[in-house]
Formats: structure tokens, C-alpha cells, sequence
């Protein structure tokens, strides 16, 4: 005999998890997805993946307005599986190549274009609504501009030098194994003022975020955090 299930549809929960690089704003993103059975969106990605065709193309990344008029033309496209993420342009896969020095140098000039924001944030929110679970979004402005009435909202934070020393052991291996940690501490605080202080939808933490100094916990203890603050949000749904 067949057993009768009743399904209970939860409504989809979305999460917006933003900050500066080096915090574990990817691990912790990624992790909490997987474990709560959401979709995982890096938006990180997709400005990289527009900065590396711009690159590709020859387009001047420093020339506002031909990087404007270029923006509608990559076809960017994100899988959201949080153990197997993807992203491809025009339907070649990038995932390598978007962690170069060359794009990383260049990503915060192309992604203070409001052309490039306006066409990458319709894409992020048309995923979002997509997501039949609920989704996990990392990024910048994700609380505050791409999905101001998410579920729950957190910055995390750490100190310069604990994000200068986890970047620097991830860059291991991808830029020739020559990260140095002054290095990178000066790129990344350069990073952050581009990104903190261009006109439109600069990085910052939403009114309503929780904030979280991840400076002196393990990645396990950011993600049981975020998990359980998700948790208790979903408890409260009506
Ligand atoms: O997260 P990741 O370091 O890969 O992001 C690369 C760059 O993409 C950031 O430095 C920032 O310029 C841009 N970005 C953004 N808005 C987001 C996510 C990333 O402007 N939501």
C-alpha cells in the first residue's frame, strides 16, 4: 500500500551574506547553502566575469563609457549548486580565469559602472526568484540594494591582517605561488575603498544586517552561527 505524504511547502528563504574579501564571506556562504539545502549565488563571480570580457575584448576597463555600452553584451551564466558552483560567458567556462591578477586588478573599475550594475543586479535578483528552497547571496550591496527585503542579513567583518593572511593562503597556487601578505594587504585595502567608496551601490552594511567579526572564529563557527540565525528566522515565519 502506498503511504499518502502530505507536502508542506516552505516558502523560499533568501540570505544575504556581504562584506569584504579575506572575512569568509565564500566559505561561509557556500557551507551554510549546502547545508540547508539552498542555492548559492556568487556575485564576486559574475563581476569578474564581466571584467575578464572586457579584458577579452579589448575594452578599455578604465574608460567608463565604453565599458558602459559593452555591458550588454556578455551572456553571464551562474550555477547555483553550492557544492559545484559554475559560471561561464557566452558559454565558456571562467571559473579559472576570473581569479587571475589581471581581473582582480581590474574588477573594481568595471563594477563601478552603473551600465554593468544595473544588468548584473536584474540577473542576480531574476536567480533569486528563481530558487525554489531559498538562496544564499554573497556579495557587496546584496542587503542593501539587490535584495533590500532579504530573510536575514549579515556583514561579516575581520581584522585587516586575518583577511590579508587568508587571502594570501588561498592566492597560493593561483597567482604562481607568490602571495605576500603586505602585498596583499595593501591590494585589498585599495579594493575596499573602490568599492566602499564608488557612487553607486558602494559595498556597505545594510541598517538591518547582523554583523559578524570573524576574526577570531573558525569558518565552523561562522557558518554554525549563520545557520542558526537562519534557523530562528525561519522559526518565526508566519
Ligand atoms: O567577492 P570578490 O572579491 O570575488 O568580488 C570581486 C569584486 O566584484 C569586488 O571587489 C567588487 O568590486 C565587485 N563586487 C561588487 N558587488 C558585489 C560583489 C562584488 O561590486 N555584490
Amino acid at each position: 500500500m502506498r503511504k499518502a505524504s502530505i507536502a508542506v511547502a516552505e516558502t523560499p528563504v533568501i540570505v544575504a551574506i556581504d562584506g569584504p574579501s579575506g572575512t569568509g564571506k565564500s566559505s561561509t556562504s557556500k557551507a551554510v547553502a549546502a547545508r540547508m539545502g539552498l542555492d548559492f549565488l556568487d556575485t564576486g563571480a559574475q563581476y569578474r566575469a564581466m571584467t575578464w570580457w572586457m579584458l577579452t575584448n579589448g575594452i578599455d576597463v578604465h574608460e567608463p563609457a565604453a565599458v558602459a555600452a559593452a555591458a550588454v553584451k556578455p551572456s553571464i551564466v551562474s550555477g547555483t549548486d553550492p557544492l559545484a558552483p559554475t559560471i561561464a560567458v557566452d558559454g565558456t567556462d571562467v571559473a579559472g580565469p576570473i581569479r587571475g591578477p589581471e581581473v582582480t586588478a581590474a574588477v573594481s573599475a568595471v563594477s563601478a559602472v552603473p551600465e554593468v550594475r544595473t544588468r548584473i543586479t536584474e540577473l542576480q535578483r531574476s536567480i533569486a526568484a528563481a530558487a525554489r528552497r531559498g538562496i544564499v547571496v554573497e556579495g557587496r550591496d546584496i542587503g542593501t540594494t539587490v535584495l533590500p527585503g532579504a530573510d536575514v542579513k549579515i556583514f561579516l567583518t575581520a581584522s585587516p591582517e586575518a583577511r590579508a593572511a587568508r587571502r594570501s593562503a588561498e592566492l597560493v597556487g593561483t597567482d604562481g605561488g607568490t602571495a605576500d601578505v603586505s602585498a596583499t594587504r595593501e591590494a585589498l585595502a585599495r579594493r575596499d575603498a573602490a568599492d566602499a567608496g564608488r557612487k553607486a551601490s558602494p559595498m556597505a552594511r545594510a541598517d538591518d544586517a547582523v554583523e559578524v567579526d570573524t576574526t577570531e572564529l573558525t569558518l565552523e563557527e561562522v557558518i554554525d552561527h549563520v545557520v542558526s540565525l537562519v534557523e530562528e528566522r525561519r522559526r518565526r515565519q508566519p
